[in-house]
């Protein structure tokens, strides 16, 4: 059965556009374009994944999340202007999953929905033994959060705190093309101020130490988008 998604939007245009996107990766879809009847429809439907606007007429979206979460825990995705930092805090504060800043490339949303929804119900038969708790796995790269360490075949690789911090950022969006910003947002933190271009800086570094090395092409440029690392 296809997953039910459900759009909450009052810029009808983007609503319109999403959805379509949506329809033609076989979703079935819903749209809200105010937060009262966001929140009606969502409490009175079961979705898998509610995208939500933050800045809403009537309710906004973060009222809209809070009063979901007294109620139940359907996934959400928060759409958030760009340089709203504070909204990006609270939102996943207040329960969201995830948040993609607007404008998006719609390639970045439906990756990020693709991920929403395979951990929407993660049974322990359907996760292969190897995936231990905190155990990143990448070929014979073994990424350990707990330890903060990674090893490849054994050997351990020395990262800085901010390389391991995109590694593992990578490991966990496996498939997923990260843009920059977000890549940024995940490494250095939401108030970090400068370029985004230190994120090319620590794949370099982390190519130097890892692919280059083992001669492998883990980390993978993909052009105009971000970077990705792909399942082997
Ligand atoms: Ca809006």
């Amino acid at each position: 059965m296809s997953a039910h998604i459900l759009i909450v939007e009052d810029e009808e245009k983007l609503a319109r556009f999403t959805e379509l996107e949506l329809l033609h990766e076989g979703y079935a879809v819903q749209k809200a374009f105010d937060g009262r009847s966001a929140l009606e429809e969502a409490l009175k439907n079961e979705y898998d994944l509610i995208l939500l606007d933050i800045m809403l007429p009537g309710l906004n979206g973060m009222e809209v999340l809070r009063r979901l979460r007294q109620e139940k825990n359907t996934p959400v995705i928060l759409l958030t202007a760009r340089d709203s930092v504070m909204d990006k805090v609270a939102g996943l504060d207040a329960g969201a999953v995830d948040y993609i800043t607007k404008p998006f490339a719609i390639e970045e949303l439906l990756a990020r929905i693709r991920v929403c929804l395979k951990f929407r119900a993660p049974s322990a038969a359907d996760r292969p033994a190897a995936e231990e708790e905190g155990i990143l796995q990448w070929g014979s790269l073994r990424l350990d959060d707990t330890r903060k360490t990674v090893r490849w075949d054994g050997q351990e690789i020395i990262l800085t705190n901010r390389e391991f911090l995109m590694l593992k950022t990578l490991l966990e969006n496996k498939d997923v093309v990260l843009s920059r910003e977000t890549l940024l947002d995940r490494v250095c933190g939401y108030d970090y101020v400068g370029e985004t271009n230190i994120v090319d800086v620590y794949v370099r570094h982390l190519r130097s130490k890892i692919d280059e090395v083992y001669g492998v092409k883990m980390l993978q440029t993909v052009r105009g988008v971000g970077y990705v690392i792909r399942s082997e």
